[in-house]
């Protein structure tokens, strides 16, 4: 008969992992009787293939797996037991179950049948139960045992790839119970302790690393509440030689037991470096130290000599003005005009150096002013106590001083009036052809106050806001009296006060020189911000 008489039993929806449908072959050359078998296992809904003759058989013996193969005893050609013996001898099917079918019941038939791997005979006429309830029971046998070799394969595949993370993971990696004894290892665990694997297997992770330990476990079990442990410890090679490792260990719930993973890696070089690290940076620390300690003391030195030069050129200079002004009185009207120009250039130059010594006098001793005492100050007084000493210059150019109720804070008091000094003399030293009128004020800031002068005069171009700080920086010549030292003084007053000061200001607009002046003590200045904030004008 032609396979293609096979056919499909409906399909049948069974699990996904099941097969859905086994194979049937019956063989028989009376076609009435492949009909009425197939009748029969209708019901069954399984793919019932039909064969009329041993040749056919074996054909599609090769081709498909049968759950079952119902065979005809007697057959012209090749007969059922020729038939059942050359299916056996073929791999593929030789654990087939296969039911003879005949008309005879001799014992000698039966013998010859079992003997070729028959598992039962059927005997003519078939009942169809009976055939049905015979075939249901290899259908599922067959299903279960593809089943079973579906699940068989797929772990093995699980195992196959398991192990290739296993080998593939940049670490050694140890499997242990909770306990320690080694379950699996890879193969960087061989080359990184130099056990062969296999010998580790069942023995403590202790040999290998004695701190080990079970990251914890709650109730005897992993929970994601249990943290892996990373840490570094000390390893051991096979030949006895230590090495630190970087640990991490997490364990995890396998069907049967708690399982704990440990990744090692060898963390020589990494220590190596860290210590090179650690040796450079205490390096570095002593050579910062020692070079601070050398920079303190040669400042220290330089100020000294700073002070002293200055301190002792001022006794030399006032001599050399009192005398040439005495000469300059004794000689008046016999010198020619070249001789008294002259005379004049000494009177001059020797009042100007007078100036920059003791300008330079003043800057050292307000850089070195950090040891003075701290103490309240009200800065509306330290106002009044700058203006009455600038008075004179006041008077002279009709100067309008202004200045909003400002805050008592802790500080040193020398400094602000110093500031205060320089900060107001400058808005009208480089006043406009308007009025001077010069404007200060305060604003809380954080933790500190931010004071302010403000002035109407030339004004200062923005390339020059940080140049003016400097000491001996000018941006005018004779014409405009000044040692450039003013400013410089003021930078170190207000950095010596542990604040900033800046400027800001628009060319023929006026000036406003700020600095941030910050509160020493927690107490709350006596001017609460909104004071600042609303201020009431009052002029000095
Ligand atoms: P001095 O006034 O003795 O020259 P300062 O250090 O006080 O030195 O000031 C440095 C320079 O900054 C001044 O020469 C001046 O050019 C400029 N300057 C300072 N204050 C003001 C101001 N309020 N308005 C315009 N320019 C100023």
């Amino acid at each position: 008969m032609n396979p293609a008489l096979s056919r499909s039993a409906s399909s049948a929806s069974v699990h996904a992992a099941v097969p859905h449908q086994v194979k049937i072959l019956a063989v028989d050359d009376d076609k009435d009787n492949l009909f009425a078998l197939q009748a029969v296992l209708e019901p069954l809904k399984q793919e019932l293939m039909l064969a009329e003759n041993g040749t056919d058989a074996l054909r599609l013996c090769l081709d498909h797996d049968f759950a079952a193969i119902l065979l005809d005893v007697r057959m012209p050609g090749i007969d059922g037991f020729e038939t059942a013996e050359l299916i056996r001898a073929r791999k593929r099917s030789r654990h087939t179950p296969i039911l003879f079918l005949t008309a005879y019941r001799s014992d000698e038939q039966l013998f010859r049948g079992y003997d070729l791997g028959a598992v039962d005979f059927l005997f003519k006429p078939i009942v169809p139960e009976v055939l049905q309830s015979k075939v249901s029971v290899f259908v599922e046998l067959s299903r279960s045992e593809q089943l079973l070799r579906r699940q068989a394969q797929e772990l093995s595949r699980a195992e196959r790839t398991f192990r290739a993370v296993l080998e593939g993971a940049p670490d050694a990696m140890v499997i242990t119970s909770a306990s320690g004894v080694i379950e699996l290892a890879n193969s960087r665990t061989d080359s990184l302790f130099g056990h062969p694997r296999e010998s580790l297997i069942g023995c403590d992770i202790r040999t290998l690393i004695p701190g080990w330990r079970c990251p914890e476990l709650i109730d005897g079990t992993p929970s994601a509440a249990s943290p892996p442990i990373e840490t570094r410890m000390t390893a051991i090679r096979q030949n006895g030689s230590l090495f630190p490792a970087e640990i991490t260990s997490s364990s995890f719930s396998a069907p049967d037991n708690v399982l704990v993973t440990t990744a090692i890696r060898d963390a020589t070089d990494q220590v190596q470096a860290e210590n090179r690290i650690n040796r450079i940076n205490q390096e570095l620390e002593k050579r910062v130290a020692d070079r601070t300690a050398e920079l303190t003391r040669s400042n220290e030195a330089l100020r000294q000599f700073a002070w002293a030069a200055s301190h002792d050129l001022q006794e030399p200079i006032r001599t050399v003005l009192a005398y040439s002004q005495w000469l300059a009185k004794s000689v008046a009207g016999r010198l020619d005009e070249r001789e008294a120009t002259m005379l004049k250039f000494i009177e001059q130059h020797g009042a100007r150096m007078y100036e920059l010594v003791s300008g330079l006098q003043q800057y050292i001793y307000v850089s070195e002013s950090g040891q003075q005492a701290w103490a309240s100050v009200n800065c509306n007084e330290v106002v009044k106590t700058a203006t009455f000493a600038l008075q004179g210059m006041i008077d002279e150019t009709g100067a309008l001083i202004e200045c909003e109720p400002l805050p008592t804070i802790d500080s040193i008091e020398l400094l602000l009036v110093q500031l205060f000094k320089n900060l107001i003399s400058n808005g009208i030293k480089y006043r406009s052809q308007a009025q001077p009128h010069i404007q200060v004020s305060a604003e809380r800031n954080g933790k500190g106050w931010i004071f302010s002068v403000r002035d109407n005069g030339i004004g200062v171009e923005p390339k020059y806001f940080e140049y003016i700080f400097g000491v001996f920086r000018r941006l005018h010549g004779v014409e405009q009296s000044g040692t450039g030292i003013g400013l410089a003084i003021c930078r170190a007053a207000v950095e010596r006060l542990g604040g900033r000061i800046w400027v800001e200001s628009t060319p023929g607009s006026g000036s406003v020189f700020h600095f941030f002046h910050p509160e020493q003590n927690k107490e709350v200045p006596e001017h609460a911000p909104e004071a600042a904030h609303e201020p009431q004008k009052q002029t000095v």
